[in-house]
């Protein structure tokens, strides 16, 4: 049995992601968000996502009944071991939440802030027990994706840095301690460095959309399921492995980064990109595309 309680703050694509996650691994969660009609949205994304995380293998205490909306975050924190902090990324309204999280919560329970970018360090500013929050920054669908990425602020503790990762794994995670502080951590700014060339390529009429899409999916895209750069070009170097790699292509590595472009996110750059994508999806929506993904996300894990 899974005696921890968790609280999720805000309900959206990732708090319900949270959710469906807990709940899988056998934890009872209670739920805020002040949105009309939160509780059915959230009810309807348990109700799709069920059958993937089912086939993946439930706890054996999962329900999906182990959830209870209420309609205060004090209510929602006050008995939870971990809080997990989902509203939307802006620095003042994220500070406020957390303050009013702190204010409530146990003085022995994680807050975990599921912020993209923002430093642990700059959320802690308002908290009068700052030193149990953590970023703990996961990947859409959270019930799904394994990895969160754990970074502690100035304030934050070894010992709560440790409490989060074992809660995380608790909920067959893959958690990854970040001991510095940066934004974007670290899953981001890859994400990043990719996605800024790929708008370069379009911006410049180079590729489209969906070819940018297509040079992943057929290609890198395959191999980094199961390994990253570092050991992909560890094996791209022969017998002799990465130190052949690197004297080899070294020198020649050095010209792409060098001109690796910054293009500027200009309103025609936006409206190609949403053409693009719109016109590959053609008849597909989003919630037929999810479950596609999801399908293939369950065979591969
Ligand atoms: P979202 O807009 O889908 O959801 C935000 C939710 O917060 C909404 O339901 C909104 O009603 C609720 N909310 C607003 N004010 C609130 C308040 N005062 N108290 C409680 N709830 C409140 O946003 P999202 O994509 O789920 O992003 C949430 C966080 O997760 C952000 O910090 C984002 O950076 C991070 N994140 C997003 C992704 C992603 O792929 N979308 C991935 C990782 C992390």
């Amino acid at each position: 049995m899974n005696n921890k309680q968790i609280a999720i703050i805000g309900t959206g694509v990732i708090g319900n992601g949270w959710i469906v996650r807990f709940l899988a691994n056998g934890f009872d969660v209670v739920a805020y968000d002040p949105i009309d009609g939160a509780e059915a949205r959230t009810k309807e994304v348990i109700e799709q996502a069920w059958e993937s995380v089912e086939s993946l293998g439930l706890h054996t205490d999962a329900s999906h009944e182990r959830i209870r909306f209420v309609s205060s975050i004090e209510d929602a924190v006050k008995h939870a071991d971990l809080i997990q902090e989902n509203v939307p990324e802006r620095l003042d309204l994220k500070q406020d939440v957390l303050k009013e999280i702190d204010r409530f919560a146990q003085k022995d329970a994680i807050i975990g802030s599921s912020t993209s970018g923002i430093k642990p360090t700059e959320l802690q500013i308002k908290l009068d027990h700052p030193e149990r929050l953590v970023v703990a920054h996961p990947f859409n669908p959270v019930y799904l994706l394994p990895l969160v990425e754990i970074v502690g602020g100035k304030q934050t503790t070894k010992e709560m840095k440790q409490a989060a990762h074992d809660l995380y794994e608790a909920a067959n995670m893959k958690p990854m301690i970040i001991e510095k502080e940066i934004e974007g951590f670290v899953a981001d700014r890859l994400m990043e460095a990719l996605w800024r060339e790929a708008l370069h390529l379009v911006n410049d009429g180079i590729a489209t959309t969906e070819e940018v899409d297509k040079a992943i999916t057929y290609g890198a895209g395959l191999r980094w399921a199961q390994m990253g750069p570092f050991m992909t070009f560890h094996l791209a170097g022969g017998k002799e492995g990465m130190r052949h790699m690197l004297k080899q292509f070294g020198p020649a590595l050095k010209l792409p980064w060098t001109k690796l472009e910054a293009p500027e996110l200009t309103e025609d750059l936006k409206e190609r990109v949403i053409n693009g994508c719109e016109t590959h999806a053609g008849d597909r929506s989003v919630a037929e595309l999810e479950h596609k993904r999801n399908a293939f996300l369950v065979q591969l894990i």
